[in-house]
């Protein structure tokens, strides 16, 4: 809102040199745009020539990304006095919802709108201005990752820049639901839980991944959950609350207290950590280069609208994210992808592996993509595993079951992709309700059926004869299941605490969507980045999704928390000791 404080002081100063500024039919209007989660209110104070401010009465967008639209859009649509400013990346329906809201009021006060629906000029400056920044360890990315080493590489004394492509930080982790999966925590231990421990833990995640996966990494990231806990706790992110998820036969899943989804609940402790800490978080600046010196990472070259960035750095971490939206790429190792939607945020584009490769980095597993689930199509919105952790469970069109649903996402979606249409319903209770907060979101942003009985939900979901019936048979058959603790049709054996019988009952269609890209830049257990040549690059490290191997051949749900988290804080530990080095060598030479 900056940017409006500074414009009114303009009209307040061309006001004070005789110019007319505001008319005398000047006039204040409101307009509702329909946003991600319900209306977004506008009030707009505008004449038939400018829009004088805008101000957002009410939204209830999605924390950290429709929400930076509404902090940033209406500044700029007032700045440009046009409604036709670019979208804010990665929250296109909320600035849609915001500039329709815009209209409306214009429409509302007799302004025709179309006098404000003035092409923009590119914001990217012909001639951009060379900026030479230093710093000991350059991040690029600003997910849980990066967030992550950032405030573990300042608490080990590195001065340290962060780098986010976006208008916003959080990236893929923002959208994390579910959970973390640790080990041996103190959290488990309080609730008695004994059986789930590192051994175990490492043991879900190779099955889990087939196999595939570095067990090097894999017992890294076992053996530091806990203490990765720990570490989040102290800087005031506890995840109390544990539960079993899917791929897993134990409980691993911490997650917040108050039942919050754990990605924004993390981005938002981490960022405020950053923030206590003055870390400075370059947002909307892309990385585009790593810079080498005699086999050295020194830094890396980014851009922004108006700059070109030189940056030098004794270490980089590369926390780029994964390369789920970058449909050529993810095809070029899977063309069977291409009609497939996507859960990625916009900017999980692998620019990470692609700077690593270009400086003579290997990768791992890019082939291997995961599909989620329970993707919830007209939005690509992902239903959370938790859900079915807590107990939900997918019925067909037949209203049947037709697998364990809570097997590995891979296993799952496989079931899904037989069913007749390729797609499936999960269903769930209010008592499940009452217990999620993601799941109140589903029903407020309309993915839901509903009924009072299970033949009412049958009817409102859309089955048809049989299918009504063989529904409701489904349900209290699941139900004794629950009562027994045996599943006896598939052999389901975890995330049965409570049953389905809670009115009212709730449906939401869902297919396979992709999710995670469990390939990518290969790293060693101290996250130094490996060539192709086996050699570790010097000063060059990476965590998070951006590398391969900790997850093989698919993840399991709750493992992408772990890995940021325990990788992330490696990375900064690394990149900060590094630097150190570096420069204790620099001041002896
Ligand atoms: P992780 O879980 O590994 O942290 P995320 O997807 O949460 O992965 O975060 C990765 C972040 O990196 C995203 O916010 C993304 O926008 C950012 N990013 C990707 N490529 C670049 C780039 N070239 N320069 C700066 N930031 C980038």
């Amino acid at each position: 809102m900056k940017k409006t404080a500074a414009f009114f002081l303009a009209l307040a100063l061309t006001g004070a040199m005789g110019l007319s500024v505001v008319s005398a039919d000047t006039g204040t209007y409101t307009g509702v745009g329909q946003g991600i989660d319900g209306d977004v209110v506008v009030q707009v104070e505008a004449d038939e020539n400018t829009i004088y401010s805008i101000e957002i009465l009410e939204q209830n967008e999605t924390p950290g990304i429709g929400s930076v639209a509404c902090e940033i859009l209406p500044g700029q649509i007032v700045d440009a006095n046009s409604i036709l400013v670019d979208d804010i990346a990665g929250a296109t329906v909320t600035s849609s919802a915001i500039k329709t809201a815009v209209r409306e009021a214009l429409a509302e006060g007799n302004i025709d709108p179309a006098a404000f629906e003035v092409a923009q000029e590119s914001t990217e400056a012909e001639e951009k201005t060379s900026v030479a920044l230093d710093c000991d360890v350059v991040i690029v990315g600003a997910g849980g990752a990066g967030l992550t080493a950032a405030v573990r590489a300042t608490q080990e004394g590195a001065k340290v820049l962060v780098l986010e492509k976006m208008p916003m930080v959080g990236g893929n982790s923002l959208k994390a639901s579910g959970g973390m999966n640790c080990a041996g925590t103190k959290f488990q231990e309080e609730q008695g839980i004994t059986d789930s421990g590192v051994e175990e833990f490492i043991e879900d995640t190779m099955n889990g991944g087939h196999q595939l996966n570095d067990p090097e990494l894999v017992r890294v990231m076992a053996e530091n959950s806990a203490s990765a806990v720990e570490w989040l706790e102290s800087i005031g992110a506890p995840l109390p609350k544990v539960a079993a998820t899917g791929g897993t036969t134990h409980k691993y899943l911490h997650s917040p207290e108050d039942g919050s989804p754990v990605g924004s609940y993390l981005v938002e402790k981490l960022s405020a950590e950053a923030e206590k800490q003055g870390i400075e978080i370059m947002l909307g600046t892309k990385a585009t280069e790593i810079l080498m010196e005699d086999g050295r990472a020194v830094g890396v070259r980014a851009e922004d609208a108006e700059n070109d960035y030189t940056i030098s750095a004794d270490a980089v971490i590369l926390a780029t994210g994964g390369f789920g939206s970058n449909f050529e790429l993810m095809c070029s190792f899977n063309p069977s992808l291409a009609n497939a939607v996507t859960t990625n945020h916009p900017g999980a584009t692998g620019d990470g592996i692609l700077m690593a490769e270009a400086v003579g980095a290997a990768t791992v597993d890019m082939d291997q993509i995961q599909l989620h689930p329970t993707v919830y199509q007209e939005t690509s919105t992902l239903v959370s595993e938790k859900m079915r952790s807590l107990g939900a469970i997918l019925v067909n069109q037949d209203g049947r079951r037709f697998c364990n649903d809570l097997s590995t996402r891979d296993a799952v979606s496989a079931a899904e992709l037989e069913q007749e249409g390729g797609y499936a319903y999960i269903i769930f209770d209010q008592n499940l309700v009452d217990q999620n907060a993601s799941a109140q979101g589903y029903i407020d942003k309309g993915m839901t059926s509903q009924g009072e009985t299970y033949e009412e939900l049958a009817e409102n979901m859309g089955l048809e004869g049989e299918a009504v019936q063989n529904f409701a048979e489904t349900m209290d058959t699941w139900n004794q299941a629950v009562a027994s603790g045996v599943d006896e049709e598939f052999g389901r054996n975890n995330g049965m605490d409570d049953d389905l019988s809670t009115a009212p009952f709730y449906a939401i269609k869902i297919a396979p969507g992709i999710h995670h890209t469990m390939g990518g830049i290969k790293i060693n257990p101290d996250t130094e980045v490996l060539s192709t040549e086996g050699d570790v690059i010097p000063g060059l490290f990476a965590a998070g999704e951006t590398t391969g191997g900790v997850h093989g051949g698919n993840r399991i749900g709750g493992n992408a928390v772990c890995d940021f988290v325990v990788f992330g804080r490696i990375a900064g530990q690394s990149a900060a000791e590094y630097a150190a080095e570096a420069e204790s060598a620099d001041e002896a030479a």
